[in-house]
């Protein structure tokens, strides 16, 4: 278990009721800024595949 960053969480609520697209940028950022809790195998596989679909559509340079 990895250390809370709470300035990140008070500034990045997840949204009450998440789309897929909310819920994968918001992992993504979370990621980078916070490691509160790990990434899920699961998790990190749908981000893997978010990631993937969004880089074919040119739509973001993505590094996780
Ligand atoms: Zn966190």
């Amino acid at each position: 278990m990895g250390k809370i960053n709470k300035e990140w969480h008070r500034a990045n609520k997840m949204p009450k009721n998440p789309t897929r697209e909310e819920r994968m940028l918001w992992h993504r950022e979370h990621l980078k800024h916070c490691d509160c809790h790990p990434v899920t195998p699961k998790l990190q596989k749908e981000l893997d595949e978010f990631l993937k679909g969004r880089m074919k559509e040119g739509e973001i340079n993505g590094n996780l």
